[in-house]
């Protein structure tokens, strides 16, 4: 979400851009565009009469930080499950050339160039990576590839769902889900599916929010939604 506001904000800079070169263009007096590093993490590509920015940002940093903490490196990440196709879960993919890359099926299109998927997934589909042991879910809705994955007893949402401050599953986001009616119900049926389990999750982890403890917050956010 965070890096759509981003593109947005980069987007609105290229239309000042333009029209500031357009401007300049009629006064005759613009000084030329100068291509390359403009200061670290931003550079300049000319486009005719205006110039575009690439703008790093911290995608795979603060991943590559925390390996190294751990005296691990980029080639040590063995695989990488996508939660869904969206840019902001898939532009670190491409920091771990040595990473199998899984995804749902579904959402393989949205992933695009991102990042190769090497292994595609179905609901239901338990994938093996040394001694981990990976289950994926299926909850269409924000994508219609998204997934939950369980994992070392945690369950991983992506954008899927999220927690609010009072403690409480919140739904994917409205503005940037595909279809937030069956985002809903893709949630209600996950909580009916593992409440047999429950004592196999501890943990509901989210991508852009706080976890919450156990699975209780996702049975009660199924118990409330019409
Ligand atoms: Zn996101
Ligand atoms: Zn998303």
């Amino acid at each position: 979400m965070k890096r759509v506001m981003k593109v947005l904000g980069l987007l609105l800079a290229l239309l000042v851009v333009a029209a500031g070169g357009v401007w300049y263009s009629a006064f005759g007096s613009n000084s030329p565009i100068p291509e390359g590093l403009l200061v670290p993490g931003v550079e300049t590509v000319k486009d005719g009469f205006v110039s575009a920015f690439i703008l790093d940002d911290k995608s795979g940093k603060a991943i590559l930080a925390a390996l190294q903490r751990r005296g691990l490196t980029a080639a040590s990440v063995a695989a990488i499950f996508l939660t869904h196709g969206h840019p902001d879960h898939t532009a670190g993919c491409r920091v771990f050339p040595a990473a199998d890359v899984y995804a749902m099926e579904a959402d393989v299109p949205l992933v695009g160039d991102a990042a190769k998927v090497t292994h595609r997934l179905k609901d239901g589909d338990v994938s093996t990576v040394g001694d981990l042991r990976v289950e994926a879910f299926a909850v269409p809705g924000h994508t219609p590839g998204s997934a939950v994955y369980l994992a070392h007893r945690v369950l991983f949402f992506g954008d899927s769902a999220g927690a609010s401050k009072s403690g409480e599953v919140m739904k994917a986001v409205h503005l940037f889900s595909k279809d937030p009616a069956q985002n809903v119900a893709s949630l209600k049926a996950l909580a009916a599916r593992l409440q047999p389990r429950a004592a196999e999750v501890v943990e509901l982890a989210f991508a852009h929010t706080g976890p919450l403890a156990g699975l209780g917050p996702l049975a009660t956010f199924a118990s409330h939604s019409p």
